[in-house]
Parts: structure tokens; sequence; C-alpha cells
């Protein structure tokens, strides 16, 4: 296990409002962007695929249900906390809805 003593994501700290909760993944509002983020419930940068595809599929429903269908994004960059893979849900962009669906 790498060191994880101080990582936020790791304490799970219900602060915010919970969207989503099992035992691979949990999804809460974040804090600094006031958008449902989930999280991994292992400290690590590399989920396997399958968890992947888990919580992608736990963080659509939620984005469904906050932002309407099909009007929000996924965005996995993981700018403040690098070490421990989470991904936000984000409203879509109005240049973002012009992109036509194949
Ligand atoms: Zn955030
Ligand atoms: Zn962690």
């Amino acid at each position: 296990m790498s060191d994880n003593a101080h990582c936020e994501l790791c304490e799970a700290a219900k602060l915010t409002e919970w969207f989503h909760e099992d035992d691979r993944c949990w999804i809460a509002e974040c804090e600094a962007c006031s958008v449902p983020m989930v999280v991994w419930r292992s400290h690590g940068t590399e989920p396997p695929v399958d968890d992947v595809a888990h919580m992608h599929a736990c963080l659509a429903k939620v984005g469904d249900q906050v932002f309407g269908a099909n009007d929000w994004f996924l965005d996995d960059n993981m700018r403040q906390i690098p070490d421990h893979y989470h991904a936000h849900v984000r409203k879509k962009l109005p240049w973002m809805k012009e992109t036509r669906q194949p």
C-alpha cells in the first residue's frame, strides 16, 4: 500500500451530499467544484477496467439525475488529488452540445 494516511478521498468524510455508495466506489458532491464526483474505494490511480466501467456507469446515473439525460460530461482529469482515482461529472457547455451524435 502506498502512503495514503492523509488522503482526503480515502477518508471519505461525509461533508457534502452523497448520491451513491457501494463496495467499489462512492459518489458525493465535490467540495471544490460543487458537482458530483465518483471516488474509487481503493487508493491508487489505475483501477481495473471493470471498476472504471462500474464507476462510470454509476456516475452516469447521477449525471442524468442532477443535470438531465445526456446534459453532462465525464471529467476524469485529476488535478487536485492526482494519486487517487476519481472523476467529476460536469454540466455540458454550450459548445459541446453542437457536436453531432454519430
Ligand atoms: Zn472537484
Ligand atoms: Zn486515497
